[in-house]
């Protein structure tokens, strides 16, 4: 396996509200991410998702286990220097992209990034143009936020997170706004940023066609670890994803079906296309 960039050890995170009362978020979660890769972290409402995407970004600490990032701890008591360079490592894209998108102009809102991080003026100018060109908005440069689509304003603040150069991008449920074809944009610019530049992606969603593109999918269900594997491992159990109130992915779903009567394939794919053609296999060989 790669370099680790994320190791979670017996990793807990206890919400404690004002009267005493306790929400175990996340449960003794034990994992690795490798230098590179790209991760679907999946579950259901509530599950503790955006808890661990929280700790990975250190607007949150572990109240037990440990949690290392880039080879440093998180910890209660970080110096700010420690926090602010994990930020620095880690860069985040949340749900809404109206409350990301600060400037009037979109190559203004990407430089705000860099500007903060201190960097110089000329090196802003060539980070926030690649930036733009990688997501596909440079054409948008001079637009007003405002007037973007959904799917836009995303793939800006995505550049923006970009321009910074981070090692990882964490994105929380950062599509679940967006309509079908802006959910389309920003997966493809996800899948681009793990092919072309080979950051470490872990992408927190609730939808199974996009858990399908990453190369490893984890299931985070009630706070604790249920599935760790690549999609094909993880969806071919069609059961015990439905007990944590997950849908698995169309094809599939059909394959189940045929295989709760019999009908045996040799393979699983998760995609479409190929479950339709395992199916077609089937079909052709038994009308001989
Ligand atoms: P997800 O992102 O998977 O929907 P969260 O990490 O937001 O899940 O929440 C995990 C659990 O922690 C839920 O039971 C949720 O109600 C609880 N929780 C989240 N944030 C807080 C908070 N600030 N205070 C108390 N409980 C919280
Ligand atoms: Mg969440």
């Amino acid at each position: 396996m790669a370099e680790p960039f994320i190791i979670a050890d017996n990793l807990s995170y206890t919400y404690t509200d004002g009267d005493g009362g306790e929400t175990a978020a996340l449960k003794n979660v034990s994992f690795t991410v490798g230098r590179g890769e790209y991760v679907a972290v999946l579950g259901h409402n509530g599950s503790g998702k955006s808890t661990l995407a929280k700790l990975l970004n250190v607007i949150l600490v572990p109240t037990s286990g440990s949690l290392t990032v880039a080879g440093k701890p998180i910890f209660d008591g970080m110096s700010d220097d420690e926090v602010f360079d994990v930020r620095r490592k880690v860069g985040m894209v949340f749900q809404n992209p109206d409350n990301q998108l600060v400037a009037t102009i979109v190559e203004e809102d990407v430089a705000f990034g860099p500007e903060n991080l201190g960097i110089p003026r000329d090196e802003i100018r060539l980070r926030v143009d690649d930036a733009l060109r990688t997501v596909g908005m440079y054409e948008h440069r001079d637009s007003q936020p405002h007037r973007l689509s959904g799917g836009q304003k995303q793939r800006v603040a995505i550049a923006g997170v970009i321009a910074m150069m981070p090692e990882c991008i964490v994105f929380d449920e950062s599509t679940a706004m967006l309509d079908p074809r802006g959910r389309a944009e920003v997966m493809r610019t996800i899948r681009r940023l793990s092919d072309d530049f080979g950051m470490t992606i872990l992408h927190i969603t609730h939808y199974m066609d996009e858990a399908v593109m990453a190369d490893r999918v984890m299931v985070i269900n009630d706070g604790e670890l249920y599935a760790d594997g690549t999609p094909k491992e993880v969806f071919r159990d069609v059961g015990a994803l439905r007990r944590v109130g997950l849908d698995v992915p169309q094809g599939r779903e059909l394959m189940d079906a045929l295989e709760q009567n019999g009908v045996s394939f040799a393979d699983s794919p998760i995609d479409n296309a190929g479950c339709a053609a395992l199916i077609l296999e089937r079909y052709r060989s038994r009308s001989k």
